[in-house]
């Protein structure tokens, strides 16, 4: 499944943790409607991909 990954960094002084980047990582599926390589022909995708 795709997700998003967030790079945090906690200061060492105060204690802030402040978000630096959030990237999307693709799982590279066929059958996962948020990958970049998700089936591009036409499909039921509510049924056979999935869809988180
Ligand atoms: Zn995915
Ligand atoms: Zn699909």
């Amino acid at each position: 499944m795709c997700y998003l990954q967030n790079t945090a960094k906690r200061y060492k002084g105060c204690g802030d943790l402040v978000r630096i980047k959030r990237d999307k990582i693709d799982c590279n599926r066929t059958d996962c409607a948020l990958s970049g390589l998700h089936n591009p022909e036409y499909h039921v995708c509510a049924s056979t991909c999935s869809q988180t």
